[in-house]
Order: structure tokens, then C-alpha cells, then sequence
């Protein structure tokens, strides 16, 4: 099966191709088990064969798509499967600082499809058991006829910056001295342009324009999608909201705060291109 470039061998179908080779993405709650054969470079998709020692503890197994060419399962195991020899439990967080984007999708998938599959189990319309689909990713309710899907939560964040400064916010539930950008979720009926308007507002009192769109990110926290931009503000003025937000302030691109997020996580990466423009522009 060909797959699109862009998307680094990860292609997310409903249906199995029957490939030779086959890939085992292992979770155990809501971390995943990497597999390394030599104590180096422990690897997220692991081959049917080197996962066939976990197929003990293995009580549910999902098609996520392929991997590579290759049809790749989630397979969902007992806490036990963590003592097999070879096998490093790893959190999503700290997977995202050593893998590729299509790696983090992979294992995004593979977490948020369990989660969604045992939260469920019954149709909200019926209460009569939900069923597996055979030919999408979908729960089916015989009784009803009603069909569940995957809830993916659309959220926009944002950094609002005004010439060489960029807003910068510490919500109520953080430590001292953490920053970032503005951050929330899209209600129902918004478009994401009109939660920007509303976030950055209720969040620190400014008003935004000329908002530019800069990419998306899965983050599985669960079933979230970030959707990064960056906007002007219209004045420099700050009202925290004093209940999400603790405080929020400008911070000039060559005096930022000591720590940040990573570039590889969205809010890092709106604060980086924010970054990098400055420079061009006042460097
Ligand atoms: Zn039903």
C-alpha cells in the first residue's frame, strides 16, 4: 500500500491490509512499552515477532492503521507485561522528546483508542452494550443502530505577541516561574478564530488581530488536538482573569523566561517561530 510522504509511514486506516509484516504498538494503562533487543535505542513499533512474548498478558488488540507498510495493532496489556525481558515502560510525555512526529501520532492513537474503547462500552442513547465495527473505526449499537466515534477535543493556543514581545501566562494550577502561551478549548458552535477572540479575552483582557494559523499537534491527554497560531494584539494593556490565569506578562524574544516548552510540543514551537521572526526582524 502506498502512503503519502508527508505522513513519516504512518498511515491511520480503519482496515487491515493482511501484510506479512505485522507491528505491535504495546500499551499498559495509559503508557507504552518500548522494546529494545540490545539495551540501545529502545523502539516504539515493535515486529509481531519480538511481541509475541507479550501475547500472554495481551487482553484487547485494536488495528490502528499502518506502520511502514505494515499493519499495526495496539495491544492492550496487563501491568505484568512490563517484566518481559527487553521491555521499558515509557510515559507518552517523555516519548515525545526522543520520537518523530509520526512516532507521537502512532502512539497518540494507540492510548487514545483504548481510553475512548473502555469509556465506551454502553450506547449514551440506549445503554445497550456497544460493539467493535469490522470496517471503520467506530463502536455500533445493535439495539439502536447508533454509531460512536472516536471524541477528538479541537483546542487553540496561541502566542499573542506585540513587536518584539510575546505574551507569556502562568495558569492558577502551576508552579512559580512556569510560563507559557494562552491555551483552551473550542466550544460547541465556534469556529477557531472566534475562540481565539474569547481565550486570549477572558484569559488577560487583550484584543488580537491578524491571527495566523501555524500547524496542529495530537496531543493525547486525552483525544485533544492543538491547533497553533499566532496573533497580534491590538494593545498592550493586561487584565488577568485572576482564576484560570495567575499572572501574564510581555516578554521581549531576547528576554524570555528560563524555561519554556519544548519546540517539540506546540507551545513550544509558537514560541520558537515567534522567536525566530523577531530575530529577523529587531536582531
Ligand atoms: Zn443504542
Amino acid at each position: 500500500m502506498l502512503v503519502p510522504s508527508g505522513l513519516g509511514g504512518f498511515y491511520a486506516g480503519s482496515t487491515k491490509n493482511n501484510t506479512e509484516k505485522k507491528w505491535v504498538i504495546a500499551v499498559v494503562g495509559s503508557d507504552v512499552l518500548l522494546f529494545s533487543d540490545d539495551g540501545a535505542n529502545p523502539r516504539l513499533a515493535i515486529s509481531s515477532d519480538e511481541a509475541d512474548v507479550l501475547r500472554f498478558f495481551c487482553e484487547r488488540r485494536l488495528c490502528l492503521g499502518q506502520w511502514h507498510g505494515g499493519d499495526c495493532e495496539v495491544w492492550d496489556l496487563l501491568p505484568e507485561a512490563t517484566a518481559c525481558e527487553g521491555f521499558v515502560r515509557s510515559e507518552l510525555r517523555s516519548l515525545l522528546a526522543h520520537s518523530n512526529d509520526a512516532e507521537f501520532s502512532l502512539a497518540s492513537r494507540a492510548t487514545q483508542l483504548l481510553d475512548w474503547q473502555r469509556k465506551h462500552q454502553f450506547c449514551g442513547q440506549c445503554g445497550s452494550p456497544n460493539k467493535i465495527s469490522a470496517t471503520e473505526h467506530s463502536l455500533i449499537c445493535d439495539n439502536c443502530n447508533l454509531n460512536h466515534y472516536p471524541r477528538i477535543s479541537p483546542c487553540v493556543i496561541v502566542a499573542v505577541t506585540l513587536g518584539d514581545k510575546c505574551l507569556l501566562a502562568r495558569h492558577a494550577n502551576w508552579p512559580e516561574g512556569r510560563l507559557s502561551t494562552l491555551a483552551g478549548f473550542i466550544e460547541a458552535g465556534e469556529s477557531a478564530e472566534q475562540a481565539l477572540h474569547r481565550e486570549v479575552f477572558e484569559e488577560v483582557g487583550v484584543e488580537i488581530d491578524n491571527i495566523r494559523y501555524i500547524g496542529s499537534q495530537a496531543w493525547p491527554y486525552p483525544g485533544q488536538l492543538m491547533l497553533g497560531y499566532i496573533a497580534e494584539a491590538k494593545s498592550e494593556t493586561i487584565n488577568v482573569d485572576g482564576i484560570e490565569i495567575a499572572e501574564a506578562d510581555w516578554f521581549r524574544y531576547d528576554n524570555l523566561p528560563s524555561i519554556l516548552a519544548p519546540p517539540t510540543i506546540m507551545a513550544g514551537r509558537l514560541i520558537k517561530q515567534f522567536i525566530d521572526e523577531a530575530v529577523e526582524l529587531y536582531g
